[in-house]
Formats: C-alpha cells, structure tokens, sequence
C-alpha cells in the first residue's frame, strides 16, 4: 500500500499537493507495520497518509507553508502525529496549505498552489483552503486519508470542492499540541478522508485527552465507527432559513433539497428553524480569528524558528524582527497581522475584539437554543459554489475570498463539530458537499447521519 502511495505521489507531482516527501519514514514505518500485522494490530496500523504541513512532525520540515518557517525542523512531534504513528499509520510526507491556514483557494502557500484533480475543460481548479493539499492529495488517491485543521471551514470547503469527506470535532476532541497555531479558540484538527467510515477510523485515533493542550476536553471517546448504524430514524434534522442566502446559486440550493430528501426517506423528521445571528458571523471571525493570529505569529521574530532576514551593517534588533516579518510573511499574513492589531489595540478593542467576542456568543447561543428544542443535527450547504478556478480571484477584493467560508465559520465560533459529505455534482460536473452541524461532542452522531448522505 505504501509503495503504490509512493508511486502516486511521484506521478502526481503536477498537483502539487506534497511539499515535503518522506519515502524513508514511509518504509521503515511501513516495515513496521507489516511486522505488527502479525499479531493483534489496530485497524491504522500499514494505512498510508498525507499530513498536513502545518502539524509539527520530529525532524521532518514542518513550515507552515510559509516563508518565515523555512527550514524549520521540530524536535518534537505533535500530539495527532504521534498518535496516529502508535496506531500504525504510516506518514507519506507533508502537505500543501495556505500559508499559516490563512486562505480558502491555497493561494498563499509559499510553496504555490496545489492543484484541484478535478478539471472542466482544461481550467485549473482550486482544491479550496486551506487544507488544499490534503484534499488534493485525498481526491487523487495520493494516500488514504489526510489530516487537516479547521479555523473557519479549512477541512470542510477543500473536502467539498473535492468530492471528499472532512469533519472538524468539537472544539477540545483533537489536542492542538504540536500544531502551529492560527486562532488558538478556533483551531480544530480532524481527517479528510474517501468515506465517512474512514473518517470515523481517524478521527478515534486523533481523538482524546491530552495534558500538554489546556483545552483539550478530559471526556470519553466513543467508538465512532461502531456509531455508523444508518440508522436515523425519529432524528430531528434542523434546516436554518438564514443559510438560505440571497444570490445562493441554484444547484446548491437543488444539492439542499436533495439531502433533505435523503434524510426523510431514512426516517428523520425535517424542522425549519432559525439561527438570527448568522449574517453577523463573518464579520465577527473575520475580527476573531486576525486577532489571535497577530498575537500567535507574535512569535516569529528571527530568533526562535527557521528564517532571519540578512541585515547591513548598523541594523538593530528592530530592524532585524522588521526585515524578517517583511520577507518571511506573505500578503494574506500580513494583512491578518495588522487587522488584528488592530482590533486589539487600545483605542479600538472594545469597538471591534469585545464586541466580536459579545456576538460570538449570542451565536453560540443561537446554536444552544436550537439543540435544546430537540434538534439533533443541522444541514446546510458546505460552501456558496463549486470549486472555482485558480486565480480567478486574484485581483478580487479580499473580502470575496473570506466569503467562501460563510456556512463553516459558524461552527467554528460556536465551537461544534461540522462535517461535510459529497452528496452530488454541479452541472459542470464538480463536486457538491453538504454540511451537517452536530452538538458538541456528538460526532458519533454526526458521522451515523453524514453516512446516510453517502
Ligand atoms: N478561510 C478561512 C480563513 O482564511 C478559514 C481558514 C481555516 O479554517 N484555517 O481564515
């Protein structure tokens, strides 16, 4: 299995989908495993995968798709990583991703773009973002399944646009120990995977408890793959009107009604409810999620990590941590540093962040409302559109790019998990997914029902 993933990941190179390729970790992991395979062994134990290149891996580049963190080797491993290895999973190498997360096309990888495998006509095609790489890499049969992170829709968009399954946990399932980080209150690891099945089998093994990440929830794990029964009936599936927005393109609105048909055909009873403060979600991540980003990347001074800009004769500290953020950061970083120092300065904290954070919860509490009234899951579309071409938004105002993510923010802010299922194409023949929103810490739920969407 390893060796043909190898194989694929060689002839795949136009994809761009692997920065950093492991063969030798590959081999001996996979040895290994064989050996293992002898006796009891868990069921990761000889499965291939891509690991995205924001996860902090012993030795192996890890660089966050950015400029600033070149060269960077960890000298530890994350805390997913390291599980995912106990479980006998085997690590092909590192995966393409908008620089520091930041970004729904993978456009601001330092490393370039990867490449969506599906194609209308000749035109190439985001694989979304920011998880691009891993859903590119998922898609293309470049591996058996991925690990990405979520901050505002980074597994659920690239999985829709790509024909594949992606599910980001309850906030506190997945340590973040180890994973670079971008909005520390948002951040959310979890797999993306060809099934929901498979996604259950990951998502076990990335699951759980650990001491070294302070939000990371000390409850049980079920077994989330025992969960897949199909069976829903007498389930209360939540449609919220304000995902119906003005503008929606036809076909999502036809891939809708479709999986709403699915889930009454299995037995689910189908209620409208409402969510009041959904118009305000962008807004509010989009003064959240700089904020904690300028504060987190704080960090990269010249000193600790990977680059150091090369300084004249003369030149100071400042003048060392100002080169260096200048040349390491890309555009998109850039921006998000100062919008969120913004924010968060003296003048302007309680206009923007205290406000931002006054509407996050009213959203969360919208959320609260609708799971007290009996809803166990909502469905929504996964994104606004197909996958759309590469470059396409290169001269749009960045405002248009953060608006792919106005169905998965949400669920960032309120903390849930969120799952997003391919459930049909568009008429140019693209991917279509749809998202189901669970409780917290229902993702057994959340999957069983993401199974009959299958
Ligand atoms: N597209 C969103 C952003 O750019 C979400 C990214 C993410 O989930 N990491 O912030």
């Amino acid at each position: 299995l390893t060796m043909a993933c190898l194989t694929a990941i060689d002839a795949g190179d136009a994809l761009n989908a692997f920065v950093h390729k492991t063969p030798e970790i590959a081999l001996d992991q996979a040895r290994a495993a064989d050996e293992r395979l002898k006796g009891e062994a868990p069921d990761l134990c000889g499965i291939p995968l891509g690991i995205k290149d924001l996860f902090c891996t012993k030795g192996v580049p890890s660089q966050a798709a950015s400029g600033i963190l070149k060269g960077f080797k960890p000298e530890y491993e994350s805390t997913v990583t390291s599980k995912l290895f106990d479980a006998g999973a085997v690590m092909l190498g590192k995966l393409n991703m908008d620089e520091f997360a930041m970004g729904s096309s993978n456009e601001t990888s330092v490393y370039g773009n990867a490449v969506n495998p599906w194609k209308v006509d000749d035109r190439k095609l985001t694989p979304g973002g920011s998880s691009g790489g891993s859903a590119a890499a998922v898609a293309a049969d470049l591996c058996l399944g991925a690990t990405g992170t979520d901050t505002g829709g980074s597994i659920r968009q690239p999985a829709a646009f790509t024909g594949i399954t992606g599910i980001k946990p309850t906030y506190g399932r997945v340590s973040r120990w180890g994973i670079v980080a971008f909005a520390s209150s948002l951040d959310q690891a979890g797999p993306m995977t060809k099934s929901v099945r498979d996604a259950a089998i990951l998502l076990q093994a990335m699951s759980g408890h650990d001491p070294k990440d302070s939000t990371s929830a000390d409850i049980p794990v079920p077994d989330f793959e025992a969960a897949l029964t199909g069976d829903i009936r007498g389930k209360k599936i939540g449609i919220p009107k304000e995902y119906r927005m003005d503008g929606m393109p036809a076909e999502i609105d036809a891939l809708w009604a479709q999986g709403i048909a699915m889930m009454k055909d299995a037995g689910a009873e189908i209620v409208d409810i409402s969510l009041p403060h959904t118009k305000y979600a962008l807004p509010t991540y989009y003064v959240i999620a700089p904020a904690e980003a300028s504060s987190n990347l704080a960090r990269y001074d010249g000193v600790r990590y990977g680059h150091r800009a090369k300084l004249a004769a003369g030149d100071g500290i400042t003048d060392m941590y100002e080169k260096t953020r200048a040349e390491g950061f890309g555009p998109e970083v850039q921006r998000r540093i100062m919008v969120g120092t913004y924010v968060l300065s003296a003048g302007f904290y309680d206009a923007y962040y205290n406000r931002a954070r006054k509407v996050r919860a009213l959203i969360k509490r919208d959320f609260e409302q609708v799971f007290a009234a009996g809803v166990d899951a909502i469905l929504t579309p996964a994104t606004p559109s197909s996958a759309f071409g590469l470059g396409e938004m290169a001269n749009a105002d960045p405002v248009e790019m953060y608006l792919n993510d106005v169905f998965t923010v949400t669920v960032n802010l309120a903390g849930l998990p969120g799952v997003s299922v391919p459930v049909g194409l568009d008429s140019k023949g693209l991917p279509l997914g749809l998202q189901l929103i669970g409780r917290p810490w229902d993702e057994a739920g959340l999957l069983n029902h993401a199974h009959v969407l299958e």
